[in-house]
């Protein structure tokens, strides 16, 4: 039977949707098996004041590298491991090896780690997060951690109760992506956090872009204002930290002091007992 034009496109519109279903199927197989065959590590990446330039600590970053198709980013599979409940696996893996892995540096930096809107309204997700310290033997204090607005949106009682439950045992709470999200005033004045991350789309340019500018100052004031410090992320240039000094802002994560670097490489820079060096 023979196809007008028209119908042949929609078909192979139709294959092509389902080459991307079948692609995301297959990923998501391969990275239900990715911890056991090693295939998942952490990267970690300097977080720095800006007075004095020194490393105050690291944030956490999960990589995958898979067999055929390389590396693969977080961006890509983190979304699709939340979709279907696997972050919790993942998220528990990513928690125990970054304490472990910090727990065998030469010095007490802190870790910041990336926490999942799922793996928050677990029932025993504080339990765990106990049962991890305790097991790697890091210090409470030593651990921070990094959620975002999504996180809080979904059940606003829960969280709040497992923020004071973390914040009792000594954990620290930070907010990460700030501006990115629905209600960041309304959130800040009800949740207890530690530290606001201002998101790297409004840090980027802030020298020259009027609006990011103003956004990044007005951030700074509101931490200011709470008593709550504030960390720009994804400065990358000269001009950037120039800005966020001037404005006084306290401490800066991003490819101008360095970019993630692995584990190994982490607990050599601590096995010399001086400033960790600036990386260019
Ligand atoms: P995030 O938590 O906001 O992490 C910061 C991201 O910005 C990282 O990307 C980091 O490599 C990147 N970055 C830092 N400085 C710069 C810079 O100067 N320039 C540029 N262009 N990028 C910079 P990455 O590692 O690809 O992670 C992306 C996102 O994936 C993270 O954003 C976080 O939301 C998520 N993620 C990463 N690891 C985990 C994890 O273990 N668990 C969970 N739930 N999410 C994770
Ligand atoms: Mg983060
Ligand atoms: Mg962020
Ligand atoms: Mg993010």
């Amino acid at each position: 039977q023979a196809k007008s034009g028209s119908s042949n496109k929609i078909e192979f519109y139709d294959n092509e949707i389902e080459q991307v279903r079948r692609d995301k199927q297959a990923l998501l197989t391969d990275l239900r098996e990715a911890a056991d065959r090693d295939e998942l590590f952490l990267n970690y990446q300097f977080q720095n004041s800006i007075a004095t330039q020194e490393v105050i600590g690291f944030e956490v970053l999960l990589r995958w590298l898979h067999p055929e198709r390389g590396m693969i980013g977080p961006d890509v599979f983190i979304p699709l491991a939340e979709e279907t409940g696997l972050i919790k696996d993942i998220g528990l893996w990513v928690l125990r090896t970054a304490c472990q892995e910090a727990a065998s540096w030469e010095v007490a930096y802190p870790i910041a780690v990336n926490v999942s809107p799922q793996q928050l309204v677990e029932p025993d997700f504080v339990a765990r997060v106990a049962e991890i310290l305790a097991e790697s033997n890091l210090a409470p204090d030593r651990l921070e951690v990094e959620i975002t607005e999504a996180t809080i949106i979904q059940d606003q009682r829960n969280a709040l109760a497992v923020m004071h439950e973390l914040k009792s045992m000594g954990i620290r709470i930070a907010m990460d992506d700030f501006g990115t999200g629905y209600s960041s005033l309304s959130t800040l004045q009800v949740f207890p956090f530690d530290k606001i991350k201002i998101d790297r789309s409004f840090v980027q340019n802030v020298h020259e872009s009027r609006q990011n500018a103003a956004i990044v100052r007005a951030t700074l004031l509101l931490g200011a204002a709470l008593d709550v410090p504030v960390l720009a992320e994804g400065a990358e240039i000269e001009e950037e930290i120039a800005f966020l000094m001037q404005e006084t802002c306290s401490a800066v994560q991003g490819f101008y002091f360095g970019k993630p670097m692995p584990a190994a490489d982490v607990r050599l820079l601590t096995m010399v007992k001086q400033d960790l060096p600036r990386a260019v």
